[in-house]
């Protein structure tokens, strides 16, 4: 039962001493009521008191955690139902689905196609977090068999995939020492047995249920036998009911504190529209059929954007970065040290092969408008940032080039740079090849 504001600071020091961040025990007590802060934030609480206060400061979702050699993959954690309400910790982990009565050649070259898939989006190298392995054939033989192809193609986690407790076994014994794999599933039928081989093995249990009461009381049972790293499957491929289903899974965790339901969520959607809502709406791992590059990228860029923190936007460093090997005759663009408005600027002068030399100012990481509006992108700070480098003897004539979107600050500027040539560029980046060759 989560305890109240009041409870939790009955049972807290009661000192004030601010070292939690919050200046008195009673608002550190009141966030930590509403999941927003951790208890190990306060060095001060007692033993007496974590162990009574455990219950109420664990997190409504709990964090479970795949590793394999030199890789791990998180699920769970949340504390909100909405991005906008604070932010989402966990991204949920893409795997990629191999069969086992598939040839070992389709097997490992499917792995290792996924393996070695990298997307870099805005600076951040994105990539699918691991594999799972379903046994078709019914034979632990070839499923072990199968796990071990997957283990020589790839070292990310995996999950495997079966109900019956005899080929989970080979499956989990066909493993690397120390690692922890996500066992799919234990059902009505099976889960004292899957429950004992996750506990042998340190492995994770997800329990597959269209109903949410059948999965609570699944899940209780199985804590009951002292597994506690677990996951809820819907076990359905419609939209409708996944939504569902995951939907007041999530809402029961955090609203209702309700502990039966709260695990991450494991789907296997069966086309691209049905992982894009399961990212959304709220897996914690997505079990794709295929590798597909083309469906991949979307889903790694969708989750990247919806798990990054609104708060803390994704900046690059600001300074003077080099394209096309500029030399004294190439112009200065200007630009925010936002990492979206910065990459649309650099692959648009990288793609139109013309060099230049581009200045990343200091905006906080704000796009252009949004950082002229908020006073942080200014002709002062530009002047700033282009006197702090060395440009002014690197190019001849001095030109420099404002977004279109800030044209109104090219008076200033040339106040600010005397002896500089203030030029307005294009207010989108797609026209800044055109800019730079008809326009300089
Ligand atoms: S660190 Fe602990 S004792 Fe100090 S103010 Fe915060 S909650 Fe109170």
């Amino acid at each position: 039962m989560a305890l109240s504001g009041i409870q939790i600071y009955k049972l807290l020091p009661q000192t004030n001493c601010k070292e939690c961040g919050f200046p008195t025990c009673l608002a550190f007590a009141m966030k930590l009521a509403a999941k927003q802060v951790e208890l190990s934030a306060c060095p001060y609480v007692t033993e007496e008191s974590i162990a009574l206060l455990a219950e109420s400061s664990a997190p409504p979702i709990r964090l479970v955690s795949l590793k394999s050699d030199g890789y791990e993959t998180k699920a769970g954690n949340e504390v909100v139902l909405f991005r906008h309400e604070k932010t989402f910790y966990n991204k949920p982990g893409l795997f990629v689905k191999v069969v086992d009565t598939e040839s070992p050649e389709a097997i490992k070259a499917k792995i290792s196609a996924a393996d070695r898939y990298v997307v870099n989006y805005v600076g951040i190298e994105l990539t699918v977090d691991g594999f799972a392995i379903e046994a078709a054939s019914g034979d632990p033989e070839k499923f072990s068999a199968a796990v071990k192809l997957a283990r020589e193609a790839s070292k990310r986690p995996l999950i495997l995939v079966s109900r019956d407790p005899s080929i989970i076994s080979a499956g989990l014994k066909a493993l690397e020492a120390g690692e922890s794999a996500l066992i799919h599933g234990a059902d009505k039928s099976n889960w004292e047995v899957m429950a004992a081989l996750a506990q042998e093995h340190k492995a994770a249990l997800a329990v597959i249920s269209t109903d949410l009461e059948t999965s609570a009381d699944l899940t209780e049972k199985i804590r009951g036998k002292g597994v506690e790293d677990l996951a809820i499957d819907p076990d359905t491929t419609g939209l409708g009911a996944m939504l569902t289903f995951n939907t007041i899974a999530r809402r029961m965790a955090l609203k209702k504190n309700f502990k039966p339901l709260g695990f991450p969520i494991i789907v296997f959607p069966k086309d691209l529209v049905a992982a894009t809502q399961a990212i959304s709406k709220y897996a914690g791992f997505v079990v794709i059929d295929d590798f597909k590059p083309d469906e991949v990228y979307p889903l790694l860029v969708l989750r990247q954007n919806i798990y990054t923190d609104p708060q803390k936007p994704i900046q690059v460093q600001p300074g003077v970065y080099e394209i096309n090997n500029p030399n004294s005759e190439a112009p200065v663009l200007v630009t925010t040290n936002f990492s979206i408005t910065y990459f649309s600027v650099a692959n648009e002068v990288e793609g139109s092969g013309l060099p230049a030399w581009l200045m990343v100012c200091d905006a906080e990481g704000m796009s252009v408008l949004t950082a002229w509006a908020a006073g942080k992108f200014d002709a002062e700070r530009i002047a700033k940032s282009v006197k702090g480098s060395d440009l002014a003897s690197k190019v001849s004539p001095k030109r420099v080039v404002l977004p279109g979107h800030v044209a109104v600050l090219s008076g200033e500027l040339e106040e600010e740079l005397p002896g500089w040539d203030v030029r307005v560029g294009p207010r989108e980046a797609v026209d800044i090849p055109k800019f730079l060759k008809e326009a300089l």
